[in-house]
């Protein structure tokens, strides 16, 4: 019988890399699904990503993730760049199609997959609050904005960065958008539909802090979000619960947006509980 000792190839290329927990998830869907597939986290300094990329060709790569540093400057070095991902400006995951290197950007969509998979919400006519204006918010928001939020509301803390989110959302997808400055305590406006904390707020190690708003702004028919994965029960979904709302937390997302990347290059659709287990063991 013919042997195969050769493993297809992933990873994740960025500047750190060393704490990156994202390759356990990946190994425990390869193991689960038994495919010769390994998923390398390398390090690669901003100076270095052009020929990391060559080498994504040379060593016949079926895909990469792009973390820190790397999400916009790596779109320079692809063939092409999936539409979505364009208009959020930033590249996470690269797939291989008859040796093209394709951008995408799988956060967006890993949210809205756990949105309407774990909690089940459609975003479709819904009106949206987005706390932050980050790379994560840019994501989460292009694909609401996509999948057809009636509104999306932007508050972020520095107005330059808020301001540039919603006129990108406004140019480039049809819903409507607003941003608000976040000075003080910022109420939640009745007729909300989704709250989505889309800052870092509540992030290991800084695991007490809460973003300011008036959480008796928050109502039972209100889904809040959170994009912290670590650790996923945070100070916010904690105090919205009180209040009745339903909650989903950032493991989701993660997991998700794995699923994403998975599906991209394998073709296969993951066992997203064995991706959940692996990660969730990670962060204890
Ligand atoms: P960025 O640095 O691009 O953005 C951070 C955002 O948080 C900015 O809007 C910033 O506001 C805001 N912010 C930070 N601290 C405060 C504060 N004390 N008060 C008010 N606003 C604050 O980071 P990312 O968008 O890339 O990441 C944000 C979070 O999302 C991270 O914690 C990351 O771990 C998480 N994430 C989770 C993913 C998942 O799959 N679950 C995927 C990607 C990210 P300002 O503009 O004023 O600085």
């Amino acid at each position: 019988m013919e042997q195969n000792f050769r493993y297809e190839l992933v990873g994740a290329f960025g500047d750190p890399i060393d704490e990156n927990p994202t390759g356990v998830m990946f190994e425990a869907a390869f193991e689960a699904l038994g495919l010769k597939w390994r998923y390398l986290p390398i390090r690669v300094t901003a100076d270095g990503l052009r020929d990391a990329v060559a080498g994504l060709r040379a060593f016949h790569f079926k895909g990469i993730n792009c973390t820190i540093p790397h999400k916009v400057k790596v779109m320079d070095y692809l063939d092409s760049v999936a539409d979505d991902a364009a208009i959020i400006g930033a590249v996470n995951t690269v797939r291989v199609s008859g040796g093209k290197l394709i951008g995408e950007n799988t956060d967006g969509k890993g949210f809205l997959k756990s949105l309407k998979e774990d909690a089940n919400v459609d975003p479709s006519g819904k009106h949206v609050v987005v706390l932050g204006a980050g790379g994560a918010a840019r994501a989460i928001t292009v694909e609401l904005a996509l999948a057809g939020a009636a509104s999306i509301l932007v508050v972020n803390r520095t107005t330059e960065r808020g301001k540039q989110l919603v006129a990108r959302l406004k140019e480039k997808t049809p819903t409507s958008a607003e941003f608000q400055p976040w000075t003080g305590t910022f109420a939640i406006p009745a007729g909300t539909d989704i709250v989505v904390n889309s800052t870092s707020i509540g992030l290991y190690p800084n695991v007490n802090d809460k973003a300011d708003i008036d959480y008796d702004t928050i109502t039972a028919s209100m889904t809040v979000c959170d994009v912290i994965p670590n650790p996923p029960k945070t100070p916010f979904l904690a105090e919205s619960a009180k209040r009745g709302a339903t909650t989903l937390d950032g493991m989701g997302m993660l997991v998700n947006q794995g699923v994403v990347a998975f599906k991209h290059w394998t073709g296969q659709d993951p066992p997203a509980d064995a991706m959940h287990a692996a990660l969730a063991k990670v962060f204890g």
